[in-house]
């Protein structure tokens, strides 16, 4: 790929392959949205035709005498990739491809985009699509799409995935007054996908906020790596949508089970410091707040209203977010005092009656913003007969312009109030009908200053024995399923993660000689690749005596035959037994994400994950500070740290296991799913006494 994507957004002459005069064609629709602003020159192409809008009509891109920046190609499937090629050798470097017809149609079409992309990387491409209904780039009033409106001039940059979404955001944005600077509809993302768009506006100085309508990511280690760099200053807002939970049905795992791609979804979304949001409405509330509005210093902010009921609405809404209501200062609540009737208290939400003035609006709002304890405002106004919105929102522009912290209206009134909230619009302050709204949009900017404050640090690397965990999994090739378990204890071992001494025999005199060797009681465990959840069966002894250890052998055996005659039956495991009571058993998984890749999950272990659900996840690999994150974010973390007069458990040691599991499922690909559960934390250290894992033998 070529470097910077500027000459895709800022080009001095855009060929329109396919190009035509054809009432209602995609052809005549682009030709006429880049006559119409563009600052540069649009030339048509084709060869069935002299001229096309009056303008002389070129045979091939290689025929238009000056050079070409971008082409946009618009011609039938069957003759894109050719149509692509040909402009690559004339020399253009940016290639937008409308046509649809590629991988989206599977089979023919699926071929097609394989040429495509095999002629993108031979002329080193940046190619948009395909399927793709264009890009539009309002500095050079670049309108490179067949969407029937140009967008407003303005800072937000906005990427999606669905073009037809992109045509009805660009009329609904044009009646809010909000304005874009590059606009890009990603169709296939064949070759430029969603990362390399983040990667590019994060370093344009004229995108302060960008926005994604995603379906997927192409690779959501680069996209959280990539957008981690991005987000330090310029924040990512992304809506989701089509994201399901197939990938858990397939699961054999617990990890598997609870983790489907909405998890991962949420985890990597929230790794990479993007800001997701549910609906449409708040990706543009959002995007609106963050590029008109400065972020404030505290989370605490001030609710100024003159109607009392809206104002518990905004506190409420307050309670439900991460910013709390600021308490005002002593000095601020004397000032308070002075501009205020009698009968008005000077608390936080602080309600001015039915019968404020726009004076005393400008005095107490002014006097609540120069607080320090005060990160920002919900102005709140109710129609009265006492003050007019067009002088309301004259007195709320010159607090806003006179304080550097964010401002948020809620003039609830008809016409009138609309009216004034236009002019609020030029100084970029948001007003919205609903409290509750105004106060997400405040919360929006709280989160995207803590986000931008984020310390990303790498995750450390462990001495490990790669070889001998190689070993481990390649044993799976000699098995009738792909799935390990206990039996592959060793590979927690060689990547360093502690686990009792174990041994599985085959003969009942043998574990008999084993257990001899371990100290008190030892546990049993049935091993079979049939049996996937062993305690299920009555699988599991603890607490058996030497003298039973052989009784209890044949006991264990005969159970995995009745439970399934033909189960096949690799041993019994004979370990040494954990002092499970006076540690707390955890679980600690993995299941590989078809987009972002391995999903770590942490939480309370044994045999209630299922039930409980109090896990915490994160895409792997994970930083110590991350490890340590996700122990303290379960609702159930006290119990580590010793609740009810226990003892704490070796926090320390569940954050390193984490830690050695991440690296090991980020150095093994094909290591599908892997749960250990439990990982018993103990008062000193953690031991693995179980494990589980599928193995994709392929990707060995
Ligand atoms: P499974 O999950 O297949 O049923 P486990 O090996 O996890 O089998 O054992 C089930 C339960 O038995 C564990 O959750 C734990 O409570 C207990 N257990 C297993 N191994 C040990 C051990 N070495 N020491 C003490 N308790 C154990
Ligand atoms: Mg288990």
């Amino acid at each position: 790929m070529s470097g910077g994507l500027s000459g895709m957004f800022d080009p001095d002459r855009v060929a329109v392959v396919g190009a035509t005069d054809r009432a209602d064609s995609v052809g005549r629709a682009l030709m006429e949205n880049l006559l119409a602003d563009f600052d540069g020159e649009a030339v048509p192409v084709n060869p069935g035709r002299d001229r096309v809008l009056d303008r002389e009509c070129y045979p091939d891109v290689g025929s238009v005498p000056d050079p070409v920046d971008v082409a946009v190609v618009v011609v039938p499937a069957a003759v894109a990739v050719d149509a692509v090629r040909e402009a690559a050798e004339a020399g253009v470097e940016s290639v937008v491809v409308i046509t649809a017809g590629f991988g989206e149609t599977g089979g023919e079409g699926a071929a097609r985009e394989r040429d495509l992309r095999a002629v993108a990387d031979e002329y080193d491409l940046d190619l948009v699509g395909p399927n793709s209904i264009g890009v539009l780039s309002t500095p050079a009033g670049l309108n490179a799409t067949f969407a029937p409106t140009m967008a407003l001039p303005g800072d937000i940059s906005f990427m999606s995935q669905s073009g037809a979404f992109i045509t009805a955001v660009l009329s609904w944005a044009e009646e809010r007054g909000l304005g874009f600077k590059d606009i890009v509809s990603l169709g296939n993302k064949t070759v430029l996908d969603e990362v390399d768009f983040v990667d590019h506006w994060g370093d344009d100085p004229d995108t302060s906020v960008v926005l994604g309508y995603l379906e997927d990511v192409s690779d959501g280690r680069a996209f959280i790596e990539t957008a981690r760099e991005t987000t330090g200053n310029t924040p990512l807002v992304v809506v989701k949508s089509g994201w399901t939970d197939a990938g858990a049905q397939a699961a054999s795992s617990h990890t598997g089970a609870i983790a489907g791609s909405e998890r991962a979804y949420e985890a990597g979304m929230d790794q990479a410091g993007a800001i997701r949001v549910e609906t449409v409405e708040e990706l543009f509330d959002f995007a609106q707040v963050l590029s008109g509005q400065p972020l404030p210093d505290t989370d605490d902010v001030a609710v100024v209203t003159n109607a009392g009921g809206p104002g518990v609405m905004a506190t409420d809404a307050i309670g439900a977010s991460d910013l709390s209501l600021a308490s005002f200062a002593e000095s601020t609540r004397a000032d308070l005092r002075a501009v205020l009737p009698d009968e008005t208290g000077a608390d936080n939400p602080l309600d001015l009656i039915g019968d404020a003035t726009v004076d005393r609006f400008r005095d107490t709002l002014d006097t609540v913003l120069r607080d320090d304890g005060v990160g920002g405002a919900v102005v709140i106004a109710c129609p009265t007969a006492t003050f007019d919105y067009a002088d309301l929102a004259a007195v709320i522009r010159e607090c806003d312009a006179a304080h550097d912290k964010p401002l948020v209206t809620c003039l609830m009134g008809g016409e009138r109030a609309t009216a004034a909230a236009r002019a609020l619009d030029d100084d970029g302050i948001p007003n919205y009908f609903d409290p509750a709204r105004a106060v997400r949009s405040l919360d929006a900017l709280a989160r995207y200053r803590a986000i931008s404050e984020r310390e990303y640090d790498a995750p450390a690397e462990f001495d490990v024995d790669r070889e001998r965990a190689r070993e481990v999994l390649e044993s799976v090739e000699r098995r009738e399923n792909n799935r390990l378990g206990v039996e592959a204890m060793d590979l927690l071992d060689a990547y360093g993660i502690d686990t009792p001494r174990g041994e599985i025999l085959t003969d009942p005199t043998d574990a008999e000689a084993v257990a001899r060797r371990y100290d008190g009681p030892v546990v049993m465990k049935i091993v079979s690749p049939d049996i996937l959840h062993k305690s299920d069966i009555g699988g599991v002894r603890v607490g058996v005596p030497n003298d039973e250890v052989y009784d209890t052998f044949e006991t264990l055996v005969a159970r995995a035959h009745n439970y399934q005659s033909d189960a096949t039956v690799l041993g019994v495991q004979v370990q040494e037994s954990v002092d499970i009571d006076a540690g707390v058993e955890t679980i600690v998984g993995m299941n590989r994400d078809p987009q972002f890749g391995p999903l770590l999950l942490f939480g309370l272990g044994g045999i209630f994950v299922e039930i409980l659900e109090d896990s915490s996840f994160r895409v792997a690999p994970v930083s110590e500070r991350e490890a340590r994150t996700m122990t303290e974010e379960i609702d159930s973390a006290p119990l580590l740290r010793g609740a009810r007069g226990r003892d704490s458990t070796d926090v320390d040691a569940v954050v390193e296991a984490i830690q050695r599991l991440s690296q090991l499922v980020t150095d093994f690909p094909a290591i599908e799913e892997l749960d250990i559960n439990p990982l018993v934390a103990l008062p000193d250290g953690a031991q693995a006494v179980d494990i589980r894992l599928t193995v994709n033998p392929t990707q060995l």
